[in-house]
């Protein structure tokens, strides 16, 4: 199984040491033509998504990733990921990707709580260590997208068909399990 990380900028690295702890192989997408690589699921990592999805314009590897992900390749997306894959973002006029048919605030929780670790229970997992890093949160959701995590009543994860999003930061917490379902769940039933 091969796991394509985006590896423009920010924690991509981890990423891929977990996913090669679980025995997947991983291949980073730093330009155009490696998207016409093979590979099964895709991982968007946390970082800054304006940076990123700048990044993604001026590389042309916008619109090869959306038709991929529309055409259902399976997708993890973490803080600033979730952001690129989101339809809208609050307050902003543009959105990057735009498949996950949420909207999000970006650095939601202001400056006092710009970072922090909570446990709480990601459905279908149980109880997970979270790192929130200037997260994001969703603050609203279409019909079909299912909520996994809540936090103090602010969705922190959804699954909406082959795309699973978080606003923390599961690849550092020194939890494999979500990427564990990701791969076995959602990557492997393809
Ligand atoms: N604040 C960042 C953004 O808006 C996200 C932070 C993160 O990925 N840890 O893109």
């Amino acid at each position: 199984m091969k796991i394509a990380v985006l590896a423009v900028q920010g924690a991509f690295e981890e990423h891929e040491k977990v996913l090669q702890e679980l025995g997947a192989e991983t291949l980073q997408l730093r330009k155009a033509s490696d998207l016409d690589h093979d590979f099964d699921g895709l991982i968007l990592p946390g970082g800054e998504s304006t940076v990123q999805g700048k990044l993604l314009r001026e590389l042309s590897m916008m619109g090869a990733i959306r038709d991929r992900i529309k055409n259902g390749l399976p997708v993890l997306a973490t803080c600033a990921g979730l952001i690129l894959l989101a339809e809208k973002i609050a307050g902003e006029a543009v959105h990057h990707i735009g498949t996950l048919p949420v909207t999000v605030k970006r650095n939601a929780y202001g400056r006092q709580l710009g970072s922090f670790h909570y446990e709480g229970i990601v459905q279908g997992i149980g109880i997970f260590p979270m790192e929130f890093i200037r997260a994001p949160y969703i603050e609203s959701i279409a019909d079909g997208v299912k909520i996994l995590a809540a936090v103090n009543g602010h969705i922190v994860g959804v699954q909406y068909q082959d795309q699973l999003a978080v606003a923390f930061h599961p690849e550092l917490g020194g939890d494999q399990r979500i990427h564990k379902y990701f791969l076995e769940r959602m990557v492997s039933k393809n």
